[in-house]
């Protein structure tokens, strides 16, 4: 009796286990099927990695679901000097296509490039798309220029992606691209670039009419990094807090300022948020001039949420600092 009962303890025991063992096991097997299924789908997603947060929305508007987007340099920060991280790394070693603004505008994009090791985006591989290329730039230096001379634009003004009329070109860069390393969906990538260029096309108008009152109006800028939204709206910027690109104001170049900004009837003073206001605030105190805060990139104000927000954001604060009485 004792024994059976032993007997049927031990069987029930077993049996209870096996059911756990069986029902792990078919958990554990629907979970790696339900893991499985989200990176499948993933894995043939184009893996793309911009340099700017700007590149990375316009990217992400042509390529739709079918691509994963991420960008490097925050765009909190000053794209001319970002520090990358091991995660950055990471990403640029597992990428298809590598967007980027070319030039010397972001100087720390070789050895970022070295450090990831990954052949296909090295410059001319396959996954290598250097936006500059489609672009007319503008401010090509007629003479040879150095670093060491102190200055970061030697090969021409690196910020184009200020002008809508080449976020158009950015976008066709990048569907073409796409449709090269993803064939079966050109189709789509064509149709969303279409969508793109349309939505802005329509916004271009309006911006136009916008910027109607305040063509061939000058404002100063901190760094000379506006000259393509300066060639879109029809303002002039001709002289800027830093000396040269690249190199801080001095108490000279602010004595000079302050002269030019009076005897010229300066209205406003640019500049990204990722400078200090401080030179900007002195200048404006002293002048009667006003600090105007314009993006550089995507996503460095709340306003400026995707492209054409932030094209938006930067015609509205220009039109309104300088048509006001
Ligand atoms: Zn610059």
């Amino acid at each position: 009796m004792i024994r059976r009962a032993v007997s049927f303890l031990f069987w029930a025991f077993v049996s209870v286990m096996a059911v756990i063992v069986i029902a792990g096991g078919v958990n554990a097997a629907w979970l790696r099927l339900a893991e499985a299924a989200p990176l499948a789908s993933a894995a043939q997603r184009l893996r793309v990695v911009t340099t700017m947060s700007t590149f990375a929305d316009i990217a992400k508007q042509v390529g739709g679901e079918n691509v994963e987007v991420s960008y490097v340099a925050s765009p909190r920060f000053n794209p001319h000097f970002i520090e990358c991280k091991p995660s950055d790394v990471l990403k640029v070693k597992k990428a298809d296509l590598l967007v980027h603004g070319g030039l010397d505008l972001e100087a720390w994009r070789g050895p970022l490039l070295d450090a990831a090791g990954n052949p296909n985006l090295f410059q001319g591989g396959r996954g290598d798309l250097d936006l500059s290329r489609g672009i007319s730039l503008l401010e090509v230096p007629d003479h040879p220029l150095s670093r060491l001379m102190g200055d970061i634009h030697i090969y021409g003004n690196p910020h184009y992606w200020t002008n809508p009329e080449n976020g158009k070109i950015i976008a066709q860069e990048i569907a073409a691209k796409l449709s090269e390393l993803d064939p079966p969906h050109a189709a789509d990538y064509q149709r969303r670039l279409q969508e793109f260029i349309g939505r802005l096309d329509g916004k271009v108008v309006q911006w136009k009419q916008m910027a109607s009152s305040i063509q061939g109006k000058e404002v100063i800028a901190y760094h000379n990094e506006w000259p393509y939204l300066a060639q879109f709206v029809g303002i002039r910027i001709e002289q800027f807090l830093e000396p040269k690109p690249g190199i801080p104001p001095s108490p000279k170049q602010l004595g000079f300022l302050e002269e030019y900004i009076k005897s010229h009837g300066i209205r406003a003073i640019v500049q990204p948020t990722y400078f200090s206001r401080d030179a900007s605030e002195t200048l404006a105190k002293r002048t009667g001039a006003k600090v105007v805060v314009l993006c550089q990139n995507v996503g460095e104000l709340p306003e400026a949420s995707d492209y054409i927000a932030f094209i938006d954001y930067n015609v509205r604060q220009l039109a309104q600092a300088l048509s006001e009485k």
